[in-house]
């Protein structure tokens, strides 16, 4: 009992002793995206501590759109943001809301604030207001417009509904204090005007709510008792109580804050990641080196290879960044039991058995894991010639080299031990066919008489493999490298992505389909391309090599 509350984050204790104090009956929680990009794994961290609290605590989950801002948002991102949040597993049932639903109500509200002497219509520029803000060691200056009437307050703000103002010309300010130590306390701008076209009320308004005024309202218009966010919003938390305790609502949220998620060698914010993709950096949202949710699940990650690792992530009150190495430790070991282990090999050689006869085929069984006898098993062709991997010969081994060369009898997987009796060269000396013999008591891969052979290797049957193009991923930036050049551009990766147009599959692969995972024996996990792959040409992406030397922090 004592360890179980040793070990709960620190939400959860706010939360525990936020039910038993009888501040709340029940939990609920949001995700408040802003519709302006794809989602991140930072907010896959956010989605899935919001619904897992709501879930834990046996309360409710909402998904909202923050879509206060209409120079960014678009149609595109909403249903973008949705598919994701979908995939990952957190459910919003019935409960799907945009902001904007809410302009009537925010409306209102800031007339009551006026009517209660706590908000006023302002006429400095925007210049003047940053100048008379303050700084942080100096106090701000009240505004000449601070005192104006309810009454004046009331028609001005109304004019500023009905368009009557330029863009910029009238501000609606909440009345606070110019001297706070807290700038964000210093008669904040709640409503500006903006004759812009939203992407869902169109021109209903040319005034929106700033997202200071905004967000504790469409908190408390949907009964969240527990708002959380990221650490940036620290300060703004006086505010937000100001908001909720002046608006007199009678549920009032709280806000919490936590650290945001940073992970090594990649970008998560949404400004860069757009940058990679509108200069044509990388192939899309979805390019599999980002980490945008769309890109880690084209690369072949799992919903659950994600929350496993927004779990050992743990939530905090201070910034720091994940390595990326973590992320993959999760898949694998989600990989690891689930995905079928099948031969494909990358960089093809031709392998000729001397002795199998001509024209004959046979089919051997093999299993799908070895780890997890559940994936059944599966039938390999197997006949005279066959591809193996280019590495796995050599003509003068070095030392302690165990696979093929001549003279040598390795192990083929499945099949038949075999012993190289030679070679074939083209002109500039490549090696262009290995030949071998094999022993046909071996059948299996089985040893006939108890003869040991020091090496296995993996190889697909050559008539009947399937050529497919494989990708391979190194991180988009090298931090050892530092992340920025000189001049402020990001320090790109320039073997991020490298294209292996030859390889071949067993034929098992025929009928993969997209986003389906694979473990390629030696090579890695693979998963098929969602973008690019088709009947005619299959596309696999490695999600993550077989090995790391990446431990887990303990
Ligand atoms: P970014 O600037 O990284 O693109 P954002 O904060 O602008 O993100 P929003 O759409 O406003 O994106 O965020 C929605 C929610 O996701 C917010 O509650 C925000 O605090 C949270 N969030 C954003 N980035 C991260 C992160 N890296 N780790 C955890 N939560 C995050
Ligand atoms: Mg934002």
């Amino acid at each position: 009992m004592e360890n179980e509350a040793v070990s709960r984050n620190f939400i959860e204790q706010i939360i525990d002793k936020d039910l038993a104090e009888g501040r709340c009956e029940t939990v609920c929680t949001r995700f408040p995206p802003e519709p302006n990009g794809y989602l991140h794994i930072g907010h896959a961290k956010s989605i899935l501590l919001n619904y897992g609290l709501a879930q834990e605590y046996h309360g409710k989950f909402n998904m909202r759109f923050d879509d206060t801002n209409p120079t960014k948002e678009k149609e595109e991102f909403v249903d973008s943001i949705k598919a994701d949040i979908e995939w990952l597993g957190a459910d919003w049932e019935d409960r799907l809301f945009f902001a904007s639903d809410y302009f009537d109500q925010m409306y209102e509200a800031a007339v009551k604030l006026i009517k209660k002497g706590k908000a006023y219509v302002c006429d400095l520029t925007p210049e003047q207001i940053r100048e008379y803000r303050g700084t942080l060691t100096e106090p701000g200056k009240e505004s000449p417009y601070r005192s104006r009437s309810v009454e004046e307050n009331l028609e001005l703000f109304e004019n500023m509904k009905n368009g009557v103002y330029k863009d910029g010309e009238k501000v609606l300010r909440a009345k606070i204090n110019m001297a706070s130590p807290n700038i964000n306390m210093r008669d904040p701008i709640i409503y500006r005007v903006a004759h812009m076209t939203h992407h869902r009320t169109k021109d209903a308004w040319c005034i929106y709510p700033m997202y200071d005024f905004a967000h504790p309202i469409e908190d408390a218009i949907e009964g969240i008792t527990h708002s959380i966010c990221t650490l940036e919003f620290e300060d703004h938390r006086p505010l937000y109580d100001w908001v909720v305790r002046e608006l007199e609502y009678p549920h009032p949220p709280k806000q919490i804050e936590f650290a945001k998620l940073y992970l090594t060698n990649v970008v998560t914010g949404k400004r860069y990641i757009k940058k990679l993709v509108e200069e044509g950096i990388v192939d899309g949202w979805d390019d599999p080196r980002l980490v945008s949710i769309a890109a880690l699940r084209r690369r072949g990650f799992t919903p659950s290879s994600i929350k496993k690792f927004v779990e050992l992530c743990g939530v905090s009150k201070s910034n720091s960044s994940v390595d990326y190495a973590m992320l993959e430790y999760c898949i694998r070991e989600d990989l690891k039991l689930s995905a079928p282990r099948v031969m494909a090999i990358l960089d093809p050689i031709k392998l000729v058995i001397d002795n199998y006869p001509e024209g004959q085929t046979e089919e051997l069984e093999v299993d799908n894991n070895l780890e997890n006898p559940e994936l059944g098993k599966r039938t390999v062709p197997f006949s005279r010639e066959v591809l193996i991997e280019r590495e796995d010969f050599m003509e003068v081994p070095p030392k302690k080299y165990r696979r093929l060369y001549p003279g040598n009898e390795v192990r083929l997987m499945n099949a038949y031990f075999v012993t190289c009796t030679g070679f074939e060269k083209d002109e500039d000396g490549n090696v262009t066919v290995v030949h071998c013999t094999y022993d046909p008591e071996s059948r299996g891969g089985n040893s006939p008489d108890g003869r040991k052979v020091r090496g296995t290797i993996h190889w697909v049957d050559a008539a009947s493999a399937i050529r497919a193009e494989v990708r391979l991923y190194e991180n988009i930036i090298d931090e050892s490298k530092g992340v920025y050049n000189e001049d402020g551009s990001l320090n790109l990766n320039p073997n991020s992505l490298t294209i292996l147009p030859d390889c071949y599959v067993e034929p098992s692969l025929k009928d993969a389909r997209i986003y389906d995972s694979f473990q390629f024996v030696r090579n890695g996990f693979f998963c098929v391309d969602a973008k690019d792959s088709t009947d005619e040409k299959k596309v696999f992406n490695r999600i993550v090599s077989l090995k790391s030397s990446y431990k887990l922090p303990s």
